[in-house]
């Protein structure tokens, strides 16, 4: 729920956002409850008959019904706008639900998009085989290099679409260089931001018009509900986006928006703590004698740092990668034993693909979340067998190193 009406907060003007990301949302109730109300209601009652026939007609805004508007989902809203940097949000049940209501509202038959190769897997099968079932074409183009997005443009194309840093390899998007090209053809650039989330980087900042999240990731936070959301100008939300969400229903239930507002309250402070150990990780490993590479936007040596330093204020996150040495004549199969040896002797991570929880996880993504891609084309995208993937969590880092030092030490011997 976007509309102005609604009851706002009484904080300062220029409140900043720490304190945003724990006060922003609707005001108390008469109760006076200090910490947000969870409205579990799927409908809201009216006074009289008349009163109900202009709140349907939007002459007259209240909470009406939870599929478009609800208190609680209203103040996570909010509160996300308020930490990108955007004029309104829109929840979603979940980030590819944020992703279809993106393309639903933006998307006609005939379109064309351009998107990277190195987004969310997800993200590719609902664009090329969903939407290309609608006629909808997809262009995929390199996750780094411009000027492939440049060629790639056509008259129809409505929608750039972009994900920076890549997962799991920790490529980044120019995002600023991005939306030149979207609207020098008159399209709209989106990005997916849920691997930095507003804490270390505000797509809106360097020209995005759209932002993506998973909720499910860094927002919640301790991976307990799935959760998505769509940032933009009041504009888009309202003419394109809402009218969308009120007729198909991707919407989030109240008892999750709960669950990730409270989550956006320490959202920074878990983004800056966790990827203060992803960088203490991912040096360690980069002179363990068993690690043949290491992939991580936070290290000095990473080829895009000046980047790093301009988009996401020289913060590399919490995922990282690396890739253990195994002999040359051993081929895939022996870079996939060894992976897995190094997975099997952890006991402190969580061996699943997830992320964005203060739980760290530990996945073989050549497995698992890329397993569907055919050899070549993980080859191509760098996802090779001896490829590991850590989100890094809120443990001890000295209890991670140990953790990863089981196995890998066992491989270096
Ligand atoms: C997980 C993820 C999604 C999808 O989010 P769900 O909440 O699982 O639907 C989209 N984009 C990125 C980058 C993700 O990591």
């Amino acid at each position: 729920m976007t509309d102005k009406r609604l009851p706002r907060v009484d904080l300062p003007e220029d409140a900043r956002r720490d304190t945003l990301a724990v006060r922003e949302g609707l005001p108390r109730t008469a109760w006076g409850e200090n910490s947000e109300a969870l409205f579990l209601t799927s409908s809201f009652v009216h006074p009289d008959a008349a009163t109900a026939a202009a709140r349907f007609a939007n002459e007259e805004e209240a909470f009406v019904y939870s599929r478009f508007s609800n208190p609680t989902v209203a103040m996570f809203e909010r509160r996300l706008a308020a930490l990108e940097g955007t004029e309104a949000a829109l929840a979603t049940s979940s980030g590819m639900s944020a992703i279809l209501l993106l393309a639903m509202g933006l998307l006609k038959a005939g379109d064309h998009v351009v998107c990277s190769r190195s987004v969310f897997g997800s993200t590719i099968t609902l664009l090329a085989r969903e939407f290309g079932k609608f006629g909808v074409e997809t262009s995929f183009v390199s996750q780094t290099d411009v000027a492939e997005w440049q060629a790639a443009v056509r008259p129809t194309t409505k929608l750039l679409f972009a994900e920076t840093p890549s997962n799991p390899l920790g490529d980044l998007c120019d995002i600023a260089a991005l939306a030149e090209v979207a609207h020098g053809c008159g399209a709209l650039l989106g990005v997916d931001n849920c691997f930095c989330t507003p804490a270390l980087q505000r797509p809106t900042e360097f020209g995005a018009d759209i932002v993506i999240h998973s909720g499910t990731k860094y927002l919640d936070g301790q991976g307990r509900v799935l959760a998505g959301a769509l940032c933009a100008s009041s504009e888009l939300v309202e003419r394109v986006f809402t009218p969308v969400i009120r007729s198909a229903g991707m919407s989030l239930s109240p008892f999750n928006a709960w669950v990730v507002l409270k989550g956006l309250e320490t959202l920074s402070i878990r983004m800056a703590a966790q990827s203060e150990r992803a960088l203490k990780l991912a040096q360690w490993l980069q002179v363990h004698p068993a690690v043949e590479r290491v992939y991580y936007p936070g290290l000095a040596d990473h080829p895009q740092r000046e980047l790093v330093q301009r988009q996401q204020g020289g913060c590399g996150g919490a995922v990282l990668s690396f890739t253990v040495r195994s002999p040359a004549e051993g081929g895939p199969d022996a870079a996939r034993r060894n992976a897995f040896h190094v997975i099997d002797q952890t006991q402190v991570c969580s061996i699943t693909s997830n992320l964005g929880d203060t739980k760290t996880t530990i996945t073989h993504p050549s497995t698992t979340s890329h397993g569907r891609l055919t050899e070549e084309q993980r080859q191509a995208a760098g996802i090779t067998q001896g490829l590991i993937r850590v989100a890094v969590g809120l443990e001890d880092v000295l209890d991670l190193q140990a953790d990863l030092a089981r196995g890998l030490d066992t491989l270096a011997a």
